[in-house]
C-alpha cells in the first residue's frame, strides 16, 4: 500500500516537473520572440500625422493601447532605450555595426566631396542656426548648406549656401519631406561624393565625419548613422488603391544625422528626385526619415550601418564619455525625460553661459577660435 502511494508520488512529481520545465522553455521562445521585435499584432503602425520618425516608432513600438499621450510611457520607454544603450547590447538584427576600432582610410575625402545639409526652418534662424554659425559651420562654410522656409537677408550675410526650399514653414510630416526631396535634388545637382544630412539642433565635427567617410567607398552603397529605436519600423507600404502590404525596416534618425554614398544616392533616384520622395513618403504615410530608410532597406534592400558616433537628443548625452567627446561625428541637445539634456563637458563656458555645451566643445576642438578663453581646461 505504502509502496504503490510512494509510486504514485513520485509518478505526479515526476510529471509537474516535466510540466513545468516545458512551460520553462516556451515561456524563453516567447520571450525571444518579443525581444527580436517580430511585430506582433500589438506593433502595427497606425497612420501617423507627426513629423518626426522617432515619433511614429516610438508609437509602432509601444503596445496597442498606450498612446504617444502617455508620457509615463514615453518615459519609461525611453528608459528602456537609455539603459539598452548603457549595457552596449550588440544590435538585434539589422545591418551592420561600425566596430569602436578606427577604420582605415581608403578614399582621400577632401570638405568638397561632402554636401552637408542643415534643415532649419525661419523661427529657428536666431534661436538656433546662429549657434551653428558661430561654432561648426564657421569652419566649414563651403560644404553646409542650409535648407530653410523663408528669406533672410541677415543670415545670407553670413553664410553663402542658404536655399529656400519654399515648402511650408509647418512641422508636417508633408513640410519636412518637402525639404528632404530640396535636400536630395540639391546633393545630386552638386556631383558631391556624400551627402549629409542634419538638424539644426546638430553639432558636427567634421574632422570626425571626413575621417569616418574616408573609409567607405562613395562609390557603393553606403547608408550610416544611428536608429533611435532596438527594432525595425513596423509600416505599411500602399500598393494600389485598396491593397497594403506590411513592411519593416530599420531607419537612421534624422535628430542624430546620417549620410548617404552618391553610389547609393543615385540608385534612389526613381523614389527620391524630383516629385518622387513626397509621393514615397505618403505611400507609406511616414516622415522624411523613415522614408529614406524605407527606400534604402525596404526597396533597395541595402542594410544601414549602425554607428555609435552620431547622437541625437533621444538618447542620453550624458552617457557620451568625456574622453571621446572629441572623436564623436554629431552631438545635440534637447530634452529628456522632461530634463534638458546635453553631453557632460567642463571647460570654456559655464552651463548657464552655454547650455549647448556646443561653444565649449568647439573651443576644445579648435582652441584658435579668437573668442575662446586662452585658458579652459577640459
Ligand atoms: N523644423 C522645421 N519646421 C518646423 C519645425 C522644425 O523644418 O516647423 C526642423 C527643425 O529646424 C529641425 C528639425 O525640423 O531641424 C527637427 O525639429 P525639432 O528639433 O524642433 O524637433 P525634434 O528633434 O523633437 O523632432
Ligand atoms: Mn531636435
Amino acid at each position: 500500500m505504502l509502496k504503490s502511494c510512494g509510486k504514485k508520488l513520485l509518478l505526479s512529481l515526476v510529471g509537474s516537473m516535466l510540466t513545468c520545465f516545458l512551460v520553462l522553455v516556451v515561456d524563453q521562445q516567447k520571450g525571444q520572440v518579443l525581444s527580436l521585435g517580430g511585430g506582433g499584432a500589438g506593433l502595427l503602425l497606425q497612420p501617423f500625422e507627426g513629423s518626426r520618425g522617432d515619433a511614429a516608432g516610438l508609437r509602432a513600438a509601444l503596445p496597442s493601447g498606450q498612446s504617444h499621450h502617455d508620457v509615463r510611457s514615453f518615459s519609461a520607454y525611453f528608459s528602456k532605450l537609455a539603459r539598452g544603450k548603457a549595457e552596449a547590447a550588440p544590435a538585434v538584427g539589422g545591418g551592420p555595426e561600425e566596430g569602436r576600432a578606427a577604420r582605415p582610410q581608403l578614399e582621400d575625402i577632401s570638405p568638397q566631396d561632402v554636401f552637408i545639409a542643415v534643415k532649419t526652418t525661419k523661427k529657428f534662424h536666431k534661436s538656433r542656426l546662429e549657434l551653428l554659425l558661430d561654432t561648426w559651420i564657421s569652419r566649414n562654410k563651403d560644404m553646409t548648406f542650409i535648407f530653410t522656409d523663408g528669406e533672410d537677408e541677415e543670415l545670407k550675410k553670413r553664410t553663402g549656401n542658404v536655399i529656400n526650399t519654399n515648402c511650408s514653414a509647418a512641422h508636417s510630416r508633408q513640410a519636412l519631406s518637402c525639404k528632404m526631396a530640396v535636400e536630395y535634388d540639391k546633393f545630386i545637382e552638386s556631383g558631391r561624393k556624400w551627402f549629409c544630412h542634419m538638424d539644426d539642433d546638430n553639432y558636427v565635427n567634421v574632422r570626425a565625419l571626413i575621417k569616418l567617410l574616408s573609409s567607405y567607398p562613395h562609390t557603393q552603397d553606403i547608408y550610416i548613422g544611428k536608429p533611435s529605436l532596438d527594432r525595425p519600423i513596423q509600416a505599411t507600404e500602399r500598393i494600389s488603391e485598396n491593397k497594403m502590404h506590411p513592411v519593416h525596416f530599420w531607419f537612421a534618425t534624422g535628430g542624430a544625422g546620417f549620410c548617404i554614398s552618391r553610389g547609393l544616392a543615385l540608385k534612389m533616384s526613381p523614389w527620391a528626385s524630383g516629385g518622387h520622395f513626397m509621393s514615397t513618403a505618403e505611400k507609406i504615410r511616414l516622415p522624411d526619415d523613415c522614408t529614406i530608410g524605407y527606400i534604402i532597406e525596404s526597396v533597395l534592400g541595402v542594410k544601414l550601418i549602425r554607428s555609435n558616433l552620431f547622437h541625437s537628443h533621444l538618447e542620453n548625452l550624458h552617457q557620451v564619455p568625456k574622453t571621446e567627446i572629441h572623436v564623436q561625428v554629431t552631438l545635440s541637445y534637447g530634452m529628456f525625460e522632461n530634463k534638458r539634456n546635453s553631453i557632460h563637458i567642463k571647460g570654456a563656458f559655464s552651463v548657464e553661459e552655454d547650455p549647448s555645451r556646443f561653444r565649449t566643445v568647439h573651443c576644445m576642438l579648435y582652441p584658435d577660435t579668437p573668442w575662446c578663453p586662452r585658458s579652459a581646461v577640459y
